[in-house]
């Protein structure tokens, strides 16, 4: 399916751990003042002056979060950023610098590693965040790549898991499950490759789930839109495991419930269309898939008015009393407790 074209092997061992750092930094630009010194010193230095710092990490693994086999490496590079964004956006932070390290086994030759880096500077570059350090080890069993993303805040824009109140409104970014479908089309189509290796699958019915799945974009775009709107919300997480185990990190921190709307929850046509062909329910991949790397976030009612026009966001629903507990309305009007089913808990199903 996604073959490596690249002929060309140059043996890691060639360059040496500083040859080889040196080597894929090069080429980044530093976007912010607050990077005083990045790559090239025992330690970056980065001030920050009066602002607060929020700093978050992710931690990938080969054959556990992704599979190199339909995940181009400069695919990959490029999602390792994004979901580290997500986190630095969902507390409503500007994303300043990030530091990635990967441990690689010598089964990847240096052209492999570039590739990496490439989608690693392209995320860089669109998302204006400056590489200020890393480090790059070997590996006996695959590639493990780390990255750290650090953002800033005036401390009363910072918004936490554990601030929402009964009567806010619950919105998110977007819309949900595609990336979950992306995948299963992926895993499908791996299958199928195994199969009869000479076959063209056709995915052009499935792009923006594939797209979502294997180059998801961090929504930066939501606090300026936000400020632009002069709403700040009041409680705020980024969608990565699925919209009830978010929905419900948001409960258990800020000591409330919810009511969920199943008729809300925004679906793009492709989910709902390979949902279908799957014989899976929409509204479960949508709570339950994950990876969407959309915006969560509550908002006073009297902000309302201001954000439900937006071609932006969807009012799904609304928090309760924590006594009231977190609840689905579904479509046919019944109540149905919300649980957290992350992907995974999925995949064991089948
Ligand atoms: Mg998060």
């Amino acid at each position: 399916m996604l073959e490596d074209k690249n002929q060309e092997r140059t043996s890691l061992s060639e360059l040496g751990e500083f040859g080889l750092i040196d080597h894929l930094t090069k080429h980044f630009k530093i976007h912010h003042t607050s990077t005083v010194k990045g790559v090239g010193d025992d330690a970056a230095i980065l001030n920050f002056s009066n602002e607060q710092v929020v700093v978050t990490t992710d931690l990938l693994i080969e054959g556990v979060h992704f599979d190199l086999s339909y995940v181009p490496l400069k695919h990959l590079g490029y999602k390792a950023v994004m979901v580290n964004l997500s986190d630095v956006y969902a507390m409503n932070a500007e994303a300043t610098q990030i530091t990635v390290s990967i441990a690689v086994s010598n089964r990847f030759p240096l052209e492999a590693i570039e590739e990496l880096y490439a989608g690693i500077q392209t995320a860089c570059n669109n998302y204006k965040v400056d590489l200020v350090g890393g480090d790059t080890t070997s590996s006996n069993v695959g590639l493990v790549i780390s990255v750290t993303a650090l953002g800033k805040a005036i401390p009363e824009e910072i918004t936490k898991r554990s601030t929402a109140k009964a009567g806010d409104l619950l919105v998110v970014s977007g819309d949900v499950g595609a990336a979950y479908m992306g995948l299963q089309i992926l895993e499908r189509e791996k299958a199928v490759f195994k199969v009869n290796p000479s076959s063209q699958p056709d995915l052009e019915q499935y792009s923006y789930l594939i797209e979502r799945q294997l180059k998801p974009e961090a929504r930066k775009d939501v606090k300026s839109i936000l400020q632009s709107l002069e709403v700040l919300p009041t409680s705020m997480i980024d969608v990565s495991d699925g919209l009830s185990s978010e929905i419900l990190h948001i409960c258990k921190n800020s000591g409330v419930g919810c009511n969920l709307y199943e008729d809300k929850i925004p679906l793009d046509p492709q989910v709902i269309s390979s949902c279908e062909e799957f014989e899976l329910d929409s509204t479960t991949i949508a709570l339950s898939g994950g990876e969407d790397y959309e915006l969560l976030f509550t908002i006073k009612q009297e902000d309302f008015p201001k954000i439900k026009a937006n071609p932006n966001f969807s009012i799904i629903g609304h928090m309760t009393e924590e006594k009231e507990g977190a609840h689905l309305i579904t479509r046919a009007n019944t109540k149905i407790p919300l649980i957290a089913r992350g992907w995974n808990a999925l995949s064991s199903e089948d």
